[in-house]
């Protein structure tokens, strides 16, 4: 499991102090999925970055799998970070350009597999791209990101965290950017990998109805805490903050 307990994350810039996670608490249990839900700018991919260790938190415990991870470093840092994955809401922003899906797919594997003979990463990249629908795999292999769509993008990105196999994947607005269609199989290939895979997510959006489709638990954050927190029913039949109640009414 992942536990955050009263995580502090301010910024400085010229001079001026903005304190962005104000005494964030939030588990997110192993193999659970959990949705953060906010309006923007209330510190939703910040916490992301801060639990990627992209950002050392200010204040609070962050644990994973009951070890302190808020200030490692080095080997220790690597080794977290290949059981943490993040996914974005422009999967451009994580695929890099000027590598072809099979070495993107490679640079993710976590150190203990990276020793598998190349028939093996061969066999587990296509079988991940089978499983995300990328058909047939061989030709996915060999393509660069700007050739493919944003869908198809953001499937990589799934399929490259499925053959790392992490144990929690922070997903920033995944969906965001696709339509509508493609929105519901990247939403509901997350909950498949969940079921076989036992991997967690913590699904970021602004969207109460598609958090509440794929979670089990819903948090809302507000101003850099978290307001509401419970299973969908619970949040949506007992909201207490306003910025839920406003969440809730405008949910179609
Ligand atoms: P959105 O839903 O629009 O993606 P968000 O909830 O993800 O919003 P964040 O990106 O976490 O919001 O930003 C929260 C606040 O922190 C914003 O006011 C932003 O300007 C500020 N912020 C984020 N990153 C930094 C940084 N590196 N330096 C300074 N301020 C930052
Ligand atoms: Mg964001």
């Amino acid at each position: 499991a992942l536990v955050l307990k009263d995580v502090h994350k301010r910024f400085v810039q010229r001079g001026r102090v903005s304190h962005v996670l104000r005494g964030v608490s939030l588990t997110v249990g192993a193999g659970e999925i959990v949705a953060l839900v906010g309006e923007s700018g209330s510190g939703k991919s910040t916490l992301a970055r801060t639990i990627m260790r992209l950002y050392r938190p200010d204040e609070g415990r962050m644990l994973f799998g009951g070890v302190e991870v808020g200030q490692i470093r080095g080997r220790l840092l690597k080794d977290y970070r290949s059981q943490v994955q993040m996914l974005f809401q422009d999967p451009f922003a994580s695929l890099n350009p000027t590598h072809t899906i099979r070495t993107i797919m490679a640079h993710s594997l976590p150190t203990n597999r990276t020793r598998m003979s190349r028939r093996e990463k061969e066999n587990l990249f296509a079988d991940a791209l089978a499983r995300v629908g990328l058909n047939p795999p061989a030709n996915f292999l060999t393509q660069f990101p700007h050739e493919l769509s944003g869908g198809q993008r953001q499937r990589v990105a799934l399929a490259r965290s499925l053959a790392a196999q992490p144990k929690l994947v922070l997903a920033d607005e995944p969906v965001s950017m696709l339509d509508v269609s493609l929105r519901l199989s990247v939403l509901n290939l997350m909950q498949r990998l969940n079921e076989e895979f036992q991997i967690g997510y913590l699904y970021i959006t602004h969207d109460l109805a598609s958090a509440r489709y794929v979670a089990s638990r819903i948090a809302v954050m507000y101003a850099g805490e978290i307001v509401e927190e419970g299973t969908a029913d619970k949040v949506i039949e007992e909201a207490k903050h306003p910025y839920t109640q406003l969440l809730i009414e405008a949910a179609p």
